[in-house]
């Protein structure tokens, strides 16, 4: 294993990071006044991700994902056990419903299912928003409250030309619940916290919905990720690697662990002046680090940063320091993946975002330029951070081909297997720039060859269908009294 020290001079070696002349990041810590053109070499030099880096990145976390099992909620990551011993296959029939209550809203959803000749038939849902005082009620109003709406759906089965089930016969329901539980079994737990007058998603269970539902047509699908507001993947784990379950299944049979990979962290991650202030002004100072380099929460945010800093530092919009760039959250993701789409010659899209969200209302084309390069940069950064993360997994469960520099599990496996990385969430659906280098990313880490074995996939919805669909499973899986993830 080759060690962090030993590393970070390998890289510096390189020449990938260590500025040394007038305009280094730390000489700009110091407001050292240089060139936007300088600034931004700098600035893109310690953001870089050659894919020597990537690849150490990838072990360090398939690294600390194996120290976060054998010793459980006391590493980094905490690879929470999800308990389940089944995904589902495709096979499964009948009504399955699913509830999902996230940050504001309460999702009920039903789907009929036809194994695989007719897969989902047919599918309906209604979202209905969590009264103020419910929300801030006891837990007996907010379960009353969800309990009537579900009473509700329910009854209207028949009605709508689903398959007809006795009124006193049991349905199934998975249910997606965005808090964050102390999973016991795969249906129990405890609430750590209530937390956010509820906003806070954890997000345990939208990415095992979204591996779920991928699952469900793919039998080849081995990890989901989340690549929204915030970051996070879970992937297919032996069942006997889980050593704080009391009783698991067969040692062979398979299981899911949600690793809560956005408190990944490591001497190796290129951080910047604006990913420390980002960090230091946050709610969690020292914690989720890899998600604040990705989440779309934190990308337009880090874009503020490092453009203010320009404006200070390089007078890049003029001689004042527009107000609005001042302010935290003033730019968001969605406004840095616009500029980033600009294919205009003379960046039009850069300069009405500009205009709109930090009011500076004329910018030469040089000016846009420079945005549009410092959006450039970030997002290449995230993408490829979010590969390497991807890359980390796929070396923890042994499909990574032999380039990586070594596997954890089953080392004298050399089959070629298919594996489907099931993603959701807007970077990756929504942002295709970010995604192109994602996947461009995977390619050069993995080699072009062994990379036509693993293919990354859209996977919306986990956290409604996917919940659904697992509910099926489970539900088949009992009726047949056989356990284990099917294969
Ligand atoms: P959630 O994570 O709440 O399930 P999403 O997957 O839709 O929701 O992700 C929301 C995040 O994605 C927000 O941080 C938002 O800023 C960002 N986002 C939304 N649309 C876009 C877009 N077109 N380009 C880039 N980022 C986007
Ligand atoms: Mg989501």
């Amino acid at each position: 294993m080759i060690t962090t020290q030993k590393l970070t001079g390998d890289l510096a070696d390189d020449g990938w990071k260590g500025a040394s002349d007038d305009c280094n990041m730390e000489n700009l810590k110091n407001s050292e006044s240089c060139d936007p053109s300088s600034f931004l070499r700098h600035f893109r030099k310690s953001s870089a991700t050659p894919v020597m880096l990537l690849r150490h990145i990838a072990q360090a976390m398939a690294t600390e994902m194996q120290e976060g099992l054998d010793h459980p909620g006391e590493r980094k990551l905490k690879m929470l056990p999800t308990y389940l011993e089944c995904l589902p296959t495709g096979n499964e029939r009948g009504l399955f419903y699913a509830i999902d209550l996230g940050g504001t809203n309460f999702r009920v959803l039903r789907v009929q299912l036809d194994g695989k000749e007719g897969r989902i038939l047919k599918q309906e849902s209604i979202q209905v928003p969590i009264p103020q005082e419910v929300m801030t009620g006891s837990s007996k109003d907010l379960f009353g409250f969800l309990a009537k709406t579900i009473v509700q759906f329910v009854s209207r089965e028949a009605d709508l030309g689903f398959e007809c089930v006795a009124l006193n016969q049991k349905r199934d329901i998975g249910f997606t619940f965005s808090f964050p539980v102390n999973q016991t079994k795969v249906n129990g737990g405890s609430i750590n916290a209530w937390t956010k007058g509820f906003s806070i998603s954890d997000g345990v269970n939208d990415t095992v919905g979204t591996l779920a539902q991928c699952r469900y047509w793919n039998d080849d699908a081995m990890v989901g990720v989340i690549l929204g507001t915030g970051s996070n993947a879970c992937y297919v784990e032996r069942a006997a690697a889980i050593s704080c379950w009391s009783s698991p299944p067969e040692a062979d049979d398979l299981t899911v662990v949600n690793i809560e990979w956005g408190n990944f962290c490591s001497e190796l991650l290129p951080r910047t002046f604006a990913d420390e202030g980002l960090d230091a002004d946050s709610l969690n100072p020292g914690q989720q680090e890899f998600e604040k380099m990705i989440g779309g929460m934190y990308l337009g945010e880090i874009l503020r940063r490092v453009l203010l800093k320009m404006a200070e530092d390089t007078g890049l919009f003029g001689s004042e320091i527009p107000e609005r760039l001042t302010k935290p959250f003033s730019l968001l993701t969605p406004h840095m993946s616009t500029m980033h789409g600009d294919d205009t010659s003379s960046l039009e899209v850069v300069g009405s975002v500009i205009e709109e969200a930090i009011g500076v209302k004329y910018t030469t084309l040089a000016t846009r330029k420079v945005v549009y390069d410092v959006c450039d940069i970030i997002a290449e950064r995230g993408a490829r951070l979010s590969a390497a993360g991807i890359v980390g997994i796929l070396t923890k469960i042994n499909r990574c081909g032999d380039l990586m520099l070594s596997c954890l599990t089953t080392p004298n496996d050399t089959e070629v297997k298919k594996t489907v990385i099931a993603i959701d969430g807007s970077l990756y659906e929504k942002y295709p720039k970010f995604r192109n280098y994602m996947e461009d990313a995977m390619k050069e880490m993995l080699g072009e060859d062994y990379a036509n074995n693993v293919t990354t996939t859209l996977s919306k919805d986990g956290s409604g269908v996917g919940a659904a669909l697992l509910a099926a499973a489970i539900s088949t899986e009992l009726r047949l009294g056989d356990v284990g993830v099917t294969k």
